[in-house]
């Protein structure tokens, strides 16, 4: 094979796009849950340029049986040596007029996108559940592809599952099972690889509204229903906001509880963890914040990792004014406040650990995971600025700017300097307002939070301020003061009681707002934290038994990283995790493997 070299446009693909891309992939693929693997074929429509023998793609763990070109005429092909964060290029020689490689392979038991559920894992313990996680770079654990959020590519599907299962995939979606357990997707908006999802189980389907309904497990449908009922509100109230939602219908799968993270955006259909189902609605935040990525991040998608805060920092600006919108602005200031303390205890977790670049908005993870990128710092910080920009020149003139940002970037790809461009034209020429070099430089280029970082302001959380100075000053709580908070006046308490309680104190707190017994999950991670810290055993089993059934890295972390601070504490997550590991997804596991080797 002949040798070039080209300069890689991103750091966490083998591909070589601007040679040949992909343009479109059918995907033919059988699920066996007995051996944990799929087989399939991928046919990949390309394009490449006139002198292009050889087409790149990723792969990590996959096992090629067959490459073939268009109808089947052989060709060769080369996988390079396994990078253990990037897995595999797999090189197949092309000829000038090909149009189709076909690519017969099968994945392995391990392959870091996938879970297989055993159905003791699932809610209804009957039947097994399988579900992906690509983002960031885990789509060729499962298909190869090219494995940058910069390429494109739109994608049909026949997938063939146990008859008694439901298959779904970020595209259009079946809303019942069928009597061969084979079903047909199509995705005609062009997507990226990370976006790539699937899910397979016992699943049922309840309509919403005419475009938007639930996906879950037949126990869970009920509740997931009535906690997400105003899904319909919440996107025409975003297509009110920044225009019209893109991709047809937006349907949420409620997932078993080990899914790794709050929520995933796959297009059409937003997988979700179990743990917002707190019974009160109060946790909905996340399905605002997973719609909106319809547009930032979906729509408008971050060239490269390294620009991973354009998706997330838009996403979170975008989630607040959903919730603004319908449901006022002192909960949007709720959840910007209890956003930034969070954002602060982050960057003070970086700076300790050495990891001082990381606070900046753009990262730069080469030879990294870009799962370091996944902080507050991204989400938050990213949130900051941007709303820094809406308060030095006005709102109006930002929500006409996000709207024309959206309309004009659909299905592309934008880095953190084609922002900049972007909006410093935009302001000078719609609205006359140059733009300071010294605002990017600030927010984007320096490390942790600018002096002039916004303040959210919330009279509620200005009610609760009162009653820990109360606590603080006399050990005084009066119950009647809290009789009408939400999950996030009580985290807000929580997230503001002095650092070391004694045993009568912490029984106090546990009395005034009943944590232990708490069933929302936001709670007892909070209270968690604070019970290991200052040895309320009371929680040790609530702990344990939360550790074990919840596979949300944002909860494990701040619990796992408390019980690790002494040495009795670390013994104690050791044996929680060796019963808790197998319900974990990778990205938690290789996350908790490194802090609980
Ligand atoms: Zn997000």
């Amino acid at each position: 094979m002949e040798q070039k070299t080209f300069k890689p446009t991103d750091p966490h693909s083998f591909s070589q796009p601007q040679e040949a891309r992909v343009k479109h992939l059918k995907w033919t693929s059988t699920i066996d849950f007995s051996t944990k693997i799929i087989t399939a074929v991928a046919s990949w429509t390309i394009e490449s340029i006139e002198d292009a023998d050889v087409i790149i793609f990723d792969i990590k763990d996959i096992k090629i049986a067959k490459v073939t070109l268009d109808d089947d005429q052989p060709t060769e092909f080369k996988i390079a040596e396994r990078d253990s964060i990037l897995g595999e290029a797999l090189a197949v020689m092309i000829k000038p007029y090909t149009k189709t490689i076909n690519i017969s392979y099968t994945t392995s038991p391990g392959a870091e996108a996938l879970q297989w559920l055993s159905p003791e894992q699932t809610a209804g313990k009957k039947f097994p559940f399988l579900f992906t996680q690509s983002q960031a770079i885990l789509a060729r654990s499962w298909v190869p592809c090219q494995d940058s959020p910069s390429v494109r590519f739109t994608y049909e599907a026949d997938v063939t599952v146990p008859k008694d299962l439901l298959a779904l995939m970020s595209a259009s979606n079946p809303q019942q099972k069928n009597e061969t357990g084979v079903y047909h997707f199509e995705m005609k908006q062009p997507v990226p690889s990370y976006l790539l999802a699937l899910s397979v189980g016992d699943l049922q389907f309840q309509a919403i509204s005419n475009r938007s309904g639930i996906y879950a497990e037949p126990s869970m449908l009920q509740k997931s229903v009535w906690e997400f009922a105003d899904l319909e509100k919440m996107i025409s109230g975003a297509e009110e906001l920044y225009g019209p939602y893109q991709w047809d219908r937006y349907d949420v799968l409620v997932l078993p509880p080990s899914f790794p993270f709050g929520g995933m955006e796959n297009p059409r259909l937003t997988f979700a963890t179990p743990t917002v189902i707190a019974g009160d609605r109060s946790l909905t935040s996340l399905i605002a914040h997973e719609l909106a990525h319809s547009w930032s991040g979906n729509l408008v998608t971050n060239a490269t990792w390294n620009d991973f805060w354009l998706n997330e920092g838009f996403t979170v600006y975008f989630e607040t004014r959903i919730m603004e919108k319908l449901y006022g602005k002192d909960h949007a200031e709720m959840l910007a406040s209890l956003n930034l303390q969070d954002l602060h205890n982050e960057i003070k977790d970086l700076n300790e650990a050495g990891l001082h670049a990381d606070t900046k908005l753009k990262l730069d993870l080469d030879d990294r995971n870009p799962d370091d990128g996944v902080t507050e710092v991204a989400y938050v910080k990213g949130y900051f600025f941007l709303r820094s920009i809406e308060e030095k020149y006005g709102k109006d003139k930002f929500d006409t700017f996000l709207k024309d940002y959206f309309y004009d970037n659909g299905f592309k790809s934008m880095n953190t300097e084609g922002f900049m461009t972007y909006i410093k034209e935009y302001y000078q020429k719609k609205f006359n307002i140059a733009f300071d070099d010294q605002l990017f430089q600030s927010w984007i280029f320096s490390e942790g939070v600018p002096e002039n970082c916004p303040r959210p302001s919330s009279d509620r959380f200005k009610k609760v301020d009162v009653v820990i100075a109360g606590w603080n000053a006399e050990q005084n709580l009066d119950k009647s003061k809290a009789g009408d908070w939400t999950t996030q006046e009580w985290l807000h308490f929580l997230k503001n009681l002095p650092d070391t309680l004694s045993q009568q104190q912490m029984q106090s707190i546990d009395n005034f707002g009943k944590f232990t017994q708490s069933g929302n999950a936001e709670i007892i991670s909070a209270w968690s934290v604070i019970a290991i810290r200052n040895n309320y055993q009371r929680m040790d089993p609530v702990i344990e038994a939360f550790l074990i059934n919840t596979g949300r890295r944002k909860f494990l972390g701040p619990i796992y990283n408390e019980l690790i601070k002494t040495e009795q504490g670390k013994q104690k997550a050791k044996v929680i995790y060796s019963k808790a590991r197998s319900n974990y997804h990778f990205v938690a596991t290789n996350t908790f493997d490194k802090l609980l080797n």
